[in-house]
């Protein structure tokens, strides 16, 4: 069975909205495939040639793709230009310029197999040395001399560049290996979760194996995220369930894999950050569990937590000498498990994980586990915002409020979590406009439009901020948004739209509905609290946050 019949499936794939009828398809077709085929078919439904566990990449960027297709088939740049512009899409825009007269003889196998395709894939990544893109390259045109079709051309040169444009969201493939295979939706998130292959699961899945996977030790696994609570008198929010309470560290999110010697440490923008933390990743190495831990690392002394600026100097530092490492001594607040072993843990309840951790998690000057209190049933708001005063105390930002019964939803915000911090609030917002300072800041743009983000994917405006960076900070900014308008004739201009990247904490004291802004909303004396280098753009706060910080502010002032 081809990559021909593949590519014949999502092409259907597309054609369809309905999300049932995505969903049979694909399970009808992975029914159909054996082992090897089906291992790399699911994998290439998620979008990529590798399994999200898998570090490594093809390494092939479009212009050597476009070079290899040229070798394989011949064309014209004008013929290629124009559909490229019309698609946006390498592979929509080259498959149609595929030659028949299918090359498999390099292969000696008769047709471009899922599996062979896969093997290749290998190969491709498995290239080094002072040639290897030209190998690479190779490569590639042979794969593509092997194409039958112009749409399963199209289709291999998707999985190439990482994106199907199918319609196909994530969830909706673990949805057609269960029905491929008579499994709930949930076991097999839970398989790939835990083992970051799709194909590896698929596999299991069908021959009743799923008690079989393992937690993929060094594939970073999604950040649960925390909804913003305002800060007031009385907390609806906690009404009728049972909450932990937590201090709210003001650090950087690490997720830590402690597997036997190896430790690795994660960002939450999934990079890997181990060589910044040196001595952190020293500390875990003496566990005897195998772990996946999630917290926050912070600066601390003498028990209390140093401001972030004192961390963020370290950051910016390339390499870290010793004097850094005293000067700034660092701590791993440890404030959930993910894995221990080869139990994976996020369907247990947070009560549950966090009775495990403590269990396990050996503690010592750089580890620590982060300590919390359970909130009596319909605690009154001065209990917490007494708690609140006393994490303030500590140096830490505010508190975190998690549910007792709550899993681990990775990569997602919801009302399991939820976070009170100082002001009113704050929101993080991206900037899309700069405007040129006034008086002393008229050589810097220190004026910035901000948005949130709606459900889509769209940004839209809140509110303009001009104080709370220092100089130096604007001075850097400055550089960077002259470096990147979003249309480059504008940015001689006064004020100019720039590309959406620059992530701010903004703090505000009321919130009011306005028409001035696109999201519908204005923030009275917004103030910038932090550039957030770690949050990326995707994370931003949207505007149903605002919507709920809006709805507690009013409720809470009896309106
Ligand atoms: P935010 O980054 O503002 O969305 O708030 C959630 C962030 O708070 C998480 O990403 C963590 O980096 C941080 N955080 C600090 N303390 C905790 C805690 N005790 N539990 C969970 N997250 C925490």
């Amino acid at each position: 069975m081809g990559m021909r019949r593949f590519a014949y499936v999502a092409n259907a794939v597309a054609a369809r909205s309905g999300k049932l009828e995505k969903v049979a398809l694909i399970a009808e077709y992975l029914r159909e495939l054996d082992d090897p085929d089906l291992q790399a078919a699911a994998r290439f439904f998620t979008g990529n040639p590798f399994a999200a566990r898998d570090q490594r990449s093809l390494n092939i960027g479009a212009r050597a793709i476009v070079s290899a297709a040229k070798r394989a088939w011949g064309f014209t740049d004008a013929a290629l230009s124009g559909r490229y512009r019309e698609t946006g899409d390498l592979g929509a825009a080259l498959g149609p310029l595929a030659r028949p007269g299918t090359d498999l003889s390099l292969f000696g196998a008769e047709t471009l197999t899922p599996a062979l395709l896969d093997g290749l894939f290998m190969q491709i990544a498995g290239a080094s040395g002072k040639n290897a893109g030209k190998t690479r390259e190779a490569i590639l045109e042979r794969i593509l001399r092997a194409c039958s079709d112009p749409l399963e051309a199209t289709y291999v040169i998707k999985i190439v560049t990482g994106d199907l444009r199918i319609g196909l969201r994530e969830g909706l493939i673990h949805d057609a290996i269960a029905a491929a295979f008579e499994r709930t939706h949930r076991e097999i998130h839970r398989a790939i979760m835990a083992s970051g292959d799709a194909g590896e699961v698929a596999v299991a899945a069908k021959h009743h194996r799923l008690d079989e996977i393992h937690v993929a030790y060094g594939s970073p696994i999604g950040f649960m995220l925390a909804s913003p609570i305002p800060f007031g008198e009385s907390y609806r929010e906690l009404d009728g369930e049972a909450w932990f309470v937590e201090d709210k560290y003001d650090g950087i999110r690490a997720q830590a894999h402690v597997d036997g010697g190896i430790v690795t440490l994660y960002s939450r923008n999934f990079n890997e950050v181990t060589h910044s933390y040196p001595e952190i990743a020293e500390a875990l190495r003496s566990q005897r569990h195998r772990l996946i831990l999630d917290g926050e690392i912070i600066a601390s002394r003498d028990g209390k937590a140093l401001p972030f600026r004192i961390l963020q100097a370290r950051l910016q530092r390339k390499e870290i000498d010793p004097s850094l490492l005293e000067g700034v001594p660092l701590q791993y607040v440890v404030f959930d498990a993910i894995a221990i072993d080869d139990e994976f843990l996020i369907d247990e309840p947070l009560a549950e994980r966090r009775r495990r951790l403590a269990g396990v998690l050996l503690p010592n000057e750089r580890i620590v586990t982060a300590p919390f209190d359970t909130l009596d049933a319909g605690a009154e708001g001065t209990a917490i915002n007494e708690r609140f005063g006393a994490a303030r105390e500590r140096g830490n930002e505010g508190l975190m409020l998690k549910r007792v019964d709550a899993p681990y939803v990775p990569g997602r915000r919801g009302k399991w979590w939820l976070k009170l911090k100082k002001e009113l609030s704050t929101l993080d917002v991206v900037v899309v406009a700069v405007e040129w300072g006034h008086g002393k800041r008229a050589k810097m743009l220190s004026d910035y439009t901000f948005a949130v983000q709606d459900g889509e994917g769209n940004l839209l405006t809140i509110g303009k901020a001009y104080t709370g960076l220092t100089d130096a900070e604007i001075g850097e900014l400055t550089t960077w948004f002259l470096a990147h308008p979003l249309r480059p004739e504008d940015a001689t201009r006064r004020r100019f739209e720039v590309e959406p990247a620059i992530v701010l904490e903004v703090a505000f004291d009321i919130v009011q509905r306005s028409d001035l802004h696109q999201s519908g909303y204005a923030l009275r004396f917004p103030r910038i609290v932090r550039v957030r280098d770690d949050k990326p753009v995707s994370q931003i706060d949207t505007v149903a946050d605002v919507d709920a910080i809006y709805a507690a502010m009013l409720e809470r002032e009896g309106l």
